[in-house]
């Protein structure tokens, strides 16, 4: 096993998969097309379905509909106020949809009678700031909420977050104080705690936002090192040109609604949409 994530999720996925493909080309007696295609394109990490919310009489979302594929990292990308941060926060359950739907796998987790500690378990968050104590070491920071929310066993919690630690170069500051550390190894423990209970969908929500310019880089390297081990990330960034180089694909959110969805290129280089056009340009300087 190599890398900062393992991929036993992607690898039960994957012979999950393969066990449907050569179902569907037994049942068709030879070796079906579709089978091929089951294999490809399997379920979405997160599907939204008409996902709408509210603050009084503020509509943040008004109807937004989006599916996340296995493997895959969306930039989620909008002006200040669009309503990112709301839709991440419905993601992970901090906030409730006034209606539409959200499924993580096959999980409608907008159902009340899921239990969210298991699917909070199954997504790692990181925000912008403040995202670790302040007075518990990094080893701590980390392992706390799989001992505390998850109920991990401490021998098996400090072991994983040790291992984590180790893949970031961050091992050494184990016994750190956030306040040693500068942002950016902050924003990568962060991370690595988001990792801990090895999450099917990361979400980062704009999380080089409060750093110095000069920390930025590290934090977005490792990002771009999670998604070449394939980790499902759901990302709100203000930064267009890792957007562009390292997003799959932009869904960009106008006025409570998906205004654009497409690939970096489409969205960001040739929309016809003179809003679009506008907001990009307003970033390429
Ligand atoms: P973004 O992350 O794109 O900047 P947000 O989701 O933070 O946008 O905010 C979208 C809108 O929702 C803003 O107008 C914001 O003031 C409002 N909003 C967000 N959270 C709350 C809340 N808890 N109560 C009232 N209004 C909120
Ligand atoms: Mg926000």
């Amino acid at each position: 096993m190599s890398g900062i994530i393992d991929d036993t999720n992607n690898g039960t996925a994957a012979t999950a998969a393969s066990v449907t493909a050569k179902t569907t080309a037994t049942t068709a007696g030879t070796t079906d097309p579709t089978a091929r295609l089951v294999v490809d394109n399997p379920a979405p990490v997160l599907r939204l379905d008409g996902v709408r919310k509210s603050f009084g009489a503020t509509q943040v979302l008004r109807g937004i509909s989006f599916e996340v594929a296995r493997h895959e990292v969306v930039a989620l990308l909008g002006p200040s106020g669009s309503g990112k941060s709301t839709l991440m926060k419905c993601v992970n359950l901090l906030e409730r949809v006034d209606d539409g739907r959200i499924w993580l796998g096959d999980t409608d987790i907008t159902d009340p009678r899921e239990n969210q500690d298991r699917i909070r378990a199954r997504i790692g968050v990181v925000f912008q700031q403040f995202n670790l104590f302040p007075h518990m070491t990094v080893l701590r920071n980390v392992t706390l909420a799989a001992i505390k929310v998850h109920h991990w066993q401490r021998d098996r919690a400090e072991a994983r977050a040790l291992e984590l630690l180790d893949r970031i170069g961050m091992r050494a500051k184990a016994n750190a104080y956030p306040d040693q550390l500068s942002g950016g190894q902050q924003q990568r423990v962060a991370i690595a705690r988001a990792l801990m209970t090895d999450p099917e969908l990361l979400l980062l929500d704009e999380i080089t936002s409060a750093l110095d310019p000069m920390l930025v880089g590290e934090v977005l390297t490792m990002v771009t090192e999670l998604k070449s081990q394939g980790t499902t990330i759901l990302m709100a960034t203000h930064e267009m040109s890792f957007a562009h180089e390292a997003a799959d694909r932009i869904v960009l959110m106008r006025g409570g609604v998906i205004a654009e969805n497409g690939t970096p290129r489409q969205v960001m280089d040739e929309s016809d949409d003179p809003a679009t056009r506008e907001f990009f340009a307003h970033f390429r300087h």
